[in-house]
């Protein structure tokens, strides 16, 4: 299809093969798939901005920011002097706008154009099972891919509603740094922007009603908290907020235990929605609830012409809002939609990450789930182990690897630093249902972190080289020379 963007209305319907809303990191996958295989293709993207909100690649640039004044902090006691780090937030901006326009010109009009897909502009709305409508458009797609995303969650606390407050979505916006910031929830992104600003200054208190990341690894979260608490957060789990207010122009939280919180600034990141509530979904027969688009694992909506991936999908994706989820999402319907190939959505093979101070990554099951299959064995290695995380001084951490008896690997954690980066060939291990022997024989570049996984693994046969017949064959054999 080569038309330009944001054509003049039509009243004749467009039957592109694929139609996609939404252009986030999910829609555009899809769309320049399709358009790559030949597919006719249709995206449909918010009016206003040419480029996506990118909040995913602002907040990567704030934690660099954040990564290079800890560095400098950090090096005392390498016996490197400390040059007291000034931080201009007005040029920390810049840096985030930067980065952000900069990974947005992979998604301008102009290049998506250029790949042949038709660009609308506006809020799509389905008008019945075959058909949406976007501003005077209409769309009438062989296959339709939702793909709209979420907006942050309300949270119910007396008094909230009544306050200005920062959100995921409109904290990098921030001309100035907060003086005293206040995190609102126990999530990944309040974990990250809550150190972050830390590290660039502000005085950080954060709020975790439920507890830090109640879903992750406790193991692992512990090791985060520390970090949390080492790097000057002040951290409150498990009491419940009795209200917000205003106190002298600034935000106030009360917490149970006659506990008061004033901060300048009051960031509320405990969750997000699907952002599906004007999609009109009933008039094309697609299945809603809280989780979002309900779909099967095929990412199949109710109505077999539609999909949903992302952070709006619900159904068998529940929980599984990452940009690399929703990629990944992105190519299983692109085989269907487009090859008729049979797909099915694995949520245990997608990693979920924490960028925090150690880093949090996993894969697979955590070791309470694993527990529940039945007889498992959990390997545990701490950083302590590594010489090269001493020498860096990063020796704080560990991974833990859940097998079934005969060494498959169920599910890896592992917190500490490059945790993200770690993580990457156990995704393949979880994925191919490999062996834990067959790590054990990686063959690991020395003085990198990645010993810490061969070894972890290697640890598999240690109750092996305990057994007395083992022992003795050893000893036959040693008589041979
Ligand atoms: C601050 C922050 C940091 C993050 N950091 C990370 C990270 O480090 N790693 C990671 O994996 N994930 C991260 N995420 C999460 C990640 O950004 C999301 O999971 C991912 O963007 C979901 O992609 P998506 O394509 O499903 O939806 P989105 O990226 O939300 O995109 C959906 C798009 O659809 C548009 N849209 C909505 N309704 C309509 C409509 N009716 N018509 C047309 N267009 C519509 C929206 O405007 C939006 O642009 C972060 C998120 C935030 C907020």
């Amino acid at each position: 299809m080569s038309q330009t963007a944001s054509p003049a209305a039509s009243t004749e319907p467009l039957t592109p093969d694929i139609c996609v809303v939404g252009h986030g990191p999910g829609g555009l996958a899809v769309a320049t798939a399709a358009a790559l295989f030949g597919a006719r293709t249709v995206l449909i993207r918010h009016d206003g901005s040419e480029l996506s909100p990118n909040e995913g690649a602002r907040g990567q640039a704030l934690r660099a920011a954040a990564g290079q004044a800890r560095a400098m902090a950090d090096a005392v006691p390498f016996g490197i002097a400390e040059d007291a780090g000034q931080v201009d937030y007005g040029r920390i901006r810049a840096h985030l706008d930067r980065v952000a326009a900069r990974s947005a010109t992979n998604d301008s009009d102009e290049r998506l154009t250029a790949l042949g897909i038709l660009v609308l502009k506006g809020d799509a709305r389905f008008q019945n099972r075959h058909q949406l409508a976007v501003g005077e458009s209409v769309v009438r797609a062989r296959r339709f891919v939702i793909a709209t995303g979420s907006l942050p969650a309300q949270l119910s606390v007396p008094g909230l509603a009544d306050l200005p407050y920062l959100t995921e979505d409109n904290v990098f916006d921030l001309a100035k740094r907060p003086d005293r910031l206040t995190v609102l929830g126990e999530t990944a992104a309040a974990v990250e922007l809550a150190q972050a600003m830390r590290a660039l200054g502000s005085e950080v208190a954060l709020i975790a009603r439920e507890g830090l990341l109640p879903d992750e690894d406790q193991e692992a979260v512990g090791v985060l908290r520390r970090g949390l608490l080492g790097n000057g957060v002040t951290l409150h789990e498990g009491r419940p907020i009795l209200r917000a207010e205003s106190h002298r122009q600034r935000p106030r939280l009360v917490l149970g235990g006659d506990i008061t919180i004033d901060g300048t600034h009051l960031l509320v990141a405990s969750g997000r929605k699907p952002n599906i509530a004007t999609l009109e979904l009933d008039l094309a027969g697609v299945r809603s609830d809280d989780t979002g688009v309900i779909v099967d694992a095929s990412l199949r909506t109710a109505n077999r012409r539609i999909y949903a991936i992302g952070a709006c999908a619900g159904g068998a994706t529940a929980g599984m809002a990452s940009s690399h989820a929703a990629q990944h999402q992105a190519g299983l319907v692109l085989r269907n939609a487009l090859f008729r190939l049979p797909v099915r959505f694995r949520p245990e093979q997608v990693p979920r990450t924490v960028h925090g101070r150690p880093e949090l990554a996993s894969v697979g099951l955590g070791e309470a789930q694993a527990r529940v299959q039945g007889a498992i064995r959990v390997l545990r290695l701490p950083y302590a182990e590594s010489g090269l995380a001493q020498a860096e001084r990063q020796a704080e951490g560990l991974i833990k690897l859940m097998t079934d008896s005969k060494g498959t690997i169920l599910g890896v954690v592992i917190a500490g630093a490059r945790a993200a980066e770690l993580i990457a060939p156990w995704v393949l291990a979880v994925q191919k249902r490999m062996n834990v022997r067959d790590m054990a024989g990686l063959i690991a570049p020395s003085q990198s972190l990645s010993e810490i996984s061969q070894r972890a693994a290697l640890s598999f046969q240690a109750p092996l080289a305990a057994k007395p017949g083992i022992r003795r064959l050893i000893g036959f054999l040693r008589r041979f020379g």
